[in-house]
Parts: structure tokens; C-alpha cells; sequence
């Protein structure tokens, strides 16, 4: 299924060309008669006689089987995201991202085994140690994202996987993938990436280091808010075994959903390149500005990890984060509601800009926060994702609405 042969294109060529089968975009007398592959709905899958039902084919994409194994809509989508993810050899769709990093997980792991997370991974992700994982037997210990020998001295008999996210979608800390993942792999831990952040136009995760490279499709994939999915991408040695492990848990796309997803990774380039440009005018910006004491964005030199953002990625997104200067909750709250641009709510990736607040101390169980370097009192955090807005207008926004700050402060 993978194409391996398009890593010499530029990158909006992939996005245009990938999981564009021709088969699965006409009929036999006109292969590749449409565009985009029809929305195949369907549960039941017919067979032409009893022969072919009992030669049904191998448990894999690109084969009408039954509803839950997908067809040419969800088929598509899997193959365009393994074609764009160096090292793949498939990928498994799933109603959510946390569906992806729990079904990974699951994957990896059995009772009596441990999970090292990284401690500025999504507060959902936290959760599962907490939470399932636990009731299951699995333990979770946090480590510190700045500190790979730590992480390499946490490794014991019982680490079989080790969640990475970077940077993380608060705190935008950017950690050394490589390092951290030579150091697991020498161990026998398995490496399950969450490359939310930049998708594999920005980071080639599996390259890098990384065995399992997850997606919230909902972010960048989609990019217009209106549809909800997942992704975990691997090379041989897992692919089989995460398609195997999401159809017992039962996992399936809707063909509707798929068909968004594609529609909306044709222009996931632009979209990130532009929301790059915007988030680092932003951040820039934020940086000159007296009420700020520290902005968090991968791109900006002197933001945590940027070295390694500047070794390993080729891109960015309009995801960002900043500090403010003391204050009161109260009066981030009075900032977030004066953004007239800006929608307040959980999500990011889209062509809209939206902020929410950022409080990652209490969650925080392995490494400091506030960041080194910062006053106690400067905690009250703002999460921005830029969109497709003008950067100007996004900065002449932030602008009254840091004055409104200023007065509730
Ligand atoms: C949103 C998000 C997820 C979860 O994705 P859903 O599709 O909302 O379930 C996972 N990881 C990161 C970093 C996210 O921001």
C-alpha cells in the first residue's frame, strides 16, 4: 500500500497526489473518473457468489470485506497518511485522537507493564496513566521532557513504552526526539510519538526515531472544525498489530468524515505555512510587549527546545502559548473575553483563531513549572492558535485586549 517512491517531491505535491488511487476514483472501464474518492456508505459489503466469500481477502485496507474494515473513502485517507509519513508501511484511523493514543497503547502494553510519559503531554493523555491504564493493570511514571538521562535512568525491566509529545500543545517545549528514543530503543521500549503539532509535513516522526507517529486528524488534517478523527502511523513491525488491536476495540470512520479529512489535507500546507508565518509575527510581536514574561512558540529563538526545533523540523503551525507578567486569573479571564478575533474554546488547527487559558502547574508531576528563569507569580497562561485571519488584525486585537489586562491587573 505505501508509496515510498514521492519523498523526492516538494511537499504540496504530496498533499495533492497522495491516496488518489485510480481505482478507488472511477469504475473499471474509467479508473481515476473523479477527483476525490466517492463517500462510500455502506456496512454490508456484497460478494458475487460464494466462492469469492469464501476466498475473502486478507485483513487489510484496499479490500471489501465489511463495514468496519472501511472502504475506498477510509482506504484512501489511511494510504495519503501513510504516504506522507516517511518509514510507514500503514495507518489505522480512529474516531479521535485519543481513540489513536489509546489504541496505540494498547497496543504496546499488557498488564504489570510500564509507560513512561512525558510530563508536558495533553492533559487527556495524563489521564489514560491515570485513569484506564491503571484500572488495567499498566502503571505510568512522568519524567521530565528536558532530561533524557533521566529518562534513560527511569528505564526499567518492566518499560515497554514511552509517550512523547513535542512540543507539547501547552507548554510548547520542544524535546529531543532523538536522543530520547535511541535511549528507549536501546532498552527494547517502544517510542509512540503524538505529532499532532506539526504532522509529518513538519516532523517525520518515524525518521526521527519514533515506532508508532500519532495524529488528531481534528487538527490540522481536518482544519475547518467540523469533523473529528485520529491516526497512528507505523512501519512494519507495528502496522499489523495496531489494525488488529483498533478492530477488536471496535474502531471505525465514518465515510462522510473521511472524505472531510481528505478534502482538508489537500490544503494542509498552505494552511500550516501561513499559520506558521502568522503565529510567529504573533509571537514576535508578544515578545516586544512589557505585559508578556515569557512566549512559548517552538519557532521563536530562546523558546524552550528551540535548538532541537531548529535541528529536526521543517515546519511549524499557528499553535503557541505565552506567559503574562504577574496578574490575576481574573484578569486573564478579562483579556481572553475582550479578544474580538479570537474564540474562546478547546481545539486548535483551524482556519479560525481561538485562545484559552493555560494553568499547567498542577498538572505537572516531573518537572518545574513556571519555567526556570520565571517569577512565581508569573503563571497565568494563554494558549493561542492563529488562523487564517491577517497576522495585523490578529496583533491589533491582542493589542486592546493586553490594555484591558493592564486595567484588570
Ligand atoms: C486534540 C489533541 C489530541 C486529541 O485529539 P481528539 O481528536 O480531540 O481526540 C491529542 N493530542 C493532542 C496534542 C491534541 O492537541
Amino acid at each position: 500500500m505505501a508509496e515510498h517512491d514521492n519523498e523526492h517531491l516538494g511537499t504540496g505535491t504530496r498533499l495533492v497526489g497522495v491516496g488518489r488511487r485510480a481505482a478507488w476514483t472511477g469504475t473499471a472501464d474509467h479508473p481515476g473518473a473523479v477527483v476525490n474518492p466517492p463517500v462510500y456508505r455502506a456496512s454490508t459489503h456484497l460478494y458475487p457468489d460464494m466462492a469469492a466469500l469464501r476466498a475473502h481477502p486478507a485483513n487489510e485496507d484496499g479490500k471489501f470485506y465489511y463495514g468496519r474494515r472501511g472502504a475506498p473513502t477510509q482506504w484512501a485517507l489511511a494510504e495519503a497518511l501513510t504516504a506522507l509519513e516517511p518509514g510507514a508501511e500503514g495507518t489505522v484511523l480512529y474516531p479521535s485522537g485519543v481513540a489513536a493514543i489509546m489504541g496505540a497503547l494498547l497496543t504496546v502494553l499488557r498488564p504489570g507493564d510500564v509507560l513512561l510519559m512525558i510530563d508536558n503531554a495533553y492533559e487527556p493523555s495524563r489521564a489514560m496513566g491515570r485513569g484506564l491504564l491503571r484500572d488495567f493493570g499498566i502503571e505510568t511514571r512522568w519524567f521530565d521532557p528536558a532530561d533524557v538521562d533521566g529518562f534513560a535512568a527511569a528505564i526499567c525491566e518492566r518499560t515497554k513504552a514511552v509517550l512523547l509529545e513535542s512540543p507539547g500543545s501547552l507548554t510548547m517545549e520542544v524535546c529531543d526526539v532523538p536522543a530520547l528514543s535511541a535511549a528507549a530503543k536501546a532498552r527494547g521500549v517502544t517510542v509512540v510519538l503524538d505529532n499532532t503539532w506539526a504532522s509529518p509535513v513538519g516532523f517525520p516522526a518515524l525518521k526521527r526515531g519514533a515506532d508508532i507517529a500519532i495524529m488528531s486528524l481534528t487538527k490540522h488534517v481536518g482544519g475547518h472544525s467540523d469533523a473529528m478523527m485520529g491516526s497512528a502511523s507505523a512501519g512494519p513491525e507495528w502496522c499489523k498489530r495496531l489494525r488488529v488491536r483498533a478492530q477488536g476495540l471496535g474502531n471505525v470512520v465514518s465515510p462522510d468524515d473521511a472524505a472531510l479529512m481528505l478534502r482538508g489535507l489537500r490544503t494542509m500546507g498552505l494552511r500550516l505555512a501561513q499559520e506558521t508565518a502568522s503565529a510567529l509575527a504573533v509571537a514576535e510581536w508578544l515578545e516586544t510587549r512589557p505585559e508578556i514574561a515569557k512566549v512559548l512558540c517552538p519557532m521563536l529563538p530562546g523558546s524552550p527546545g528551540h535548538a532541537f526545533w531548529a535541528r529536526d523540523f521543517s515546519g511549524g503551525c499557528g499553535l503557541l502559548s505565552f506567559v503574562l507578567k504577574g496578574g490575576t486569573s481574573a484578569a486573564r479571564d478579562a483579556l481572553i473575553d475582550a479578544l474580538a478575533l479570537f474564540g474562546i474554546g478547546y481545539s486548535w488547527g483551524g482556519f479560525e483563531s481561538l485562545a484559552t487559558p493555560v494553568d499547567p502547574a498542577p498538572i505537572r508531576t516531573a518537572s518545574a513549572w513556571p519555567l526556570p528563569g520565571l517569577d512565581a507569580d508569573d503563571r497565568f497562561g494563554v494558549r493561542l492558535s492563529i488562523g487564517l485571519e491577517d497576522a495585523g488584525d490578529l496583533i491589533a486585537d491582542l493589542e486592546q485586549a493586553l490594555r484591558v489586562w493592564s486595567a484588570a491587573a
